[in-house]
């Protein structure tokens, strides 16, 4: 990979971090969700790079998608488990990281912990010419010794310039699908645990969107959201929060363009059997004989 590109993935990854171990430092019971996800995306760009999709906040049951409305009014509560799901981007290459935190107490430590280790057992598994199958192979053994099951239908993705899942999925499960990894592909690698059923499903908008389709949308304010929205996230996801002083009435506007098929919404996903759910993430450039975590 060039040197160049090398060094962005690495400011990424590294910008991405700190603001996980920030955010992760901002959660506590009664903190709004809401600015513990706008304090997260002013660090990463005060640090200069830019939010990759906006901060995912996942409770309990929910593992993802979701992010809180600029009017969010929830709180944390004692008890929950909370995930909190960070990317930053340097002209497009992406450092995407997640952990998992419980809020004033400690019931639920070993699941935590059973998605942390099996994040770093398919880490040091990472090399070219591995089957990734291997890898979900390992994640699923992992989880499953501690008595928990792996979410069998969300995976780790590839990663290239502006494109958040590039192509190949990193399994959290043993799979037929006979895929290798290759010297610099760039991975993220992101277990999901659950004492519920072990997969995830949804239907409800979490906030979260992303241009589909580049086609001239029909009123004036629309075309305008539009632009603003190719010229500053291209096709990373976004939320109404970031483009709410762009456009009057920005919701409508953005309904408008859900109808049009010019953008799509994340549907918030949660755990099938309302489990509680946890997640470890990091990002990994792929070397020659090994992998470099950015993040
Ligand atoms: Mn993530
Ligand atoms: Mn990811």
């Amino acid at each position: 990979m060039d040197k160049k590109i090398v060094e962005k993935y690495r400011k990424a990854g590294r910008i991405a971090s700190d603001a996980r171990e920030y955010g992760m430092s901002l959660v506590s019971e009664n903190t709004l969700l809401l600015d513990v996800a706008e304090s997260i995306e002013s660090y990463i760009i005060k640090k200069g790079a830019k939010p990759a999709f906006p901060v995912n906040i996942g409770i309990n049951d929910v593992a993802a998608h979701y992010t809180p409305k600029h009017d969010d009014k929830t709180v944390f509560r004692k008890g929950e488990i909370v995930k909190i799901d960070v990317g930053a981007h340097v002209d497009g290459y992406i450092g995407d990281t997640a952990d998992t935190v419980e809020v004033g107490t400690n019931r639920y430590d070993s699941m935590i912990k059973a998605s942390k280790e099996a994040l770093e057992v398919a880490l040091d598994l990472i090399k070219p010419d591995i089957d990734l199958s291997i890898v979900g192979s390992a994640v699923e053994q992992t989880i499953r010794s501690y008595s928990f099951v792996p979410v069998s239908n969300l995976t780790g993705h590839s990663l290239k310039q502006f494109r958040l899942h590039a192509g190949k999925s990193v399994p959290n499960i043993r799979t037929n699908v006979k895929e290798k990894i290759k010297k610099d592909d760039v991975l993220a690698v992101e277990p999901f645990a659950t004492n519920g059923a072990g997969s995830v499903g949804g239907k409800t908008g979490g906030n979260i969107y992303r241009l589909v389709r580049d086609r001239e949308p029909k009123t004036e304010n629309s075309k305008k959201l539009l632009k603003y929205i190719k010229e500053n996230f291209g096709v990373l996801p976004f939320a109404e929060r970031w483009c709410r002083d762009k456009v009057d009435n920005v919701e409508a506007v953005l309904k408008e363009l859900m109808r049009a098929m010019i953008i799509t919404t994340y549907p918030v996903l949660r755990e099938t059997g309302r489990g509680m759910v946890t997640q470890a993430e990091h990002t990994v450039m792929v070397t020659e004989n090994g992998a470099e975590v950015t993040t």
